[in-house]
């Protein structure tokens, strides 16, 4: 497993990557957080089997409540998105909507998604989410009780890819800088997520990853950037079997 954590804090790349992203998070952080896209979502074509998805990127509406954008998701997704090739789906501008909540006959978002999902033959859904910084994890990985243990890859090919393969590879990475006990794994079925109804739906592994803030301060650039090439990494590592190559 390649490990990138040491780093190198004289190393200009890690202040122009943080940058970057601060600015592509301009997008969703316009008009407090309400977003300035024109669409409620946007999906933008990647060339690798994996999606990366972050419906929580502005302000949302949920049980007659606004509820805060998970900051600084959008941003990463885009950053991701520039440096891995994964596809990626976002929310940018608020509505009077939960992409990651309300049913899917009034969730364009999830259904739109599960459309691309299909027409790209796209093999790994990752959601990201942002937690508080009271929570004791830094990283939660929810998956849904409603996915088979054992994934049928029915659009690429008939190798089977089993999501705790995917599972495996993301508290690899992470590991090699937060303690085991800070990453937590949590069973999502109770609500209509986005991992929920992808993985239900399109039968492809799917993870919601919640991001605690502490690792969402871009001001901190050590913890920052290692959190950001944590998940780049794992995206990397998740390619290899989601194109059916060696790990
Ligand atoms: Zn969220």
């Amino acid at each position: 497993m390649q490990k990138i954590y040491n780093l190198d804090c004289n190393d200009l790349s890690l202040y122009n990557d943080c940058e970057q992203i601060i600015h592509l998070e301009e997008f969703f952080s316009a008009s407090h957080y309400n977003g300035c896209g024109e669409e409620k979502f946007i999906i933008e074509e990647g060339t690798i089997p994996i999606i990366v998805s972050a419906p929580h990127a502005v302000n949302h509406f949920r049980n007659g409540y606004i509820k805060s954008a998970d900051v600084l998701t959008g941003g990463i997704a885009r950053f991701l998105h520039c440096k891995t090739g994964c596809h990626i789906i976002y929310s940018s501008k608020y509505s009077k909507s939960d992409p990651n909540y309300d049913l899917p006959d009034s969730n364009p978002y999830q259904t739109s998604l599960l459309e691309y999902i299909i027409k790209h033959d796209i093999v790994f859904l990752l959601d990201l989410h942002g937690a508080a910084k009271t929570r004791e994890y830094a990283l939660e990985i929810g998956f849904s009780s409603s996915q088979p243990s054992f994934i049928q890859n029915t659009v690429k090919d008939n190798n089977p890819i089993r999501q705790n393969d995917y599972i495996s590879i993301i508290k690899s990475v992470f590991h090699s800088f937060l303690s085991n006990s800070i990453i937590a794994e949590k069973n999502i079925w109770k609500q209509n997520t986005v991992t929920k109804y992808i993985s239900y739906n399109a039968r492809i592994a799917c993870l919601q990853l919640e991001i605690n803030r502490k690792y969402r301060e871009p001001e901190k650039v050590y913890d920052f950037m290692s959190f950001v090439y944590g998940l780049l990494t794992a995206i990397n590592e998740c390619k290899k079997i989601a194109e059916n190559k060696s790990v």
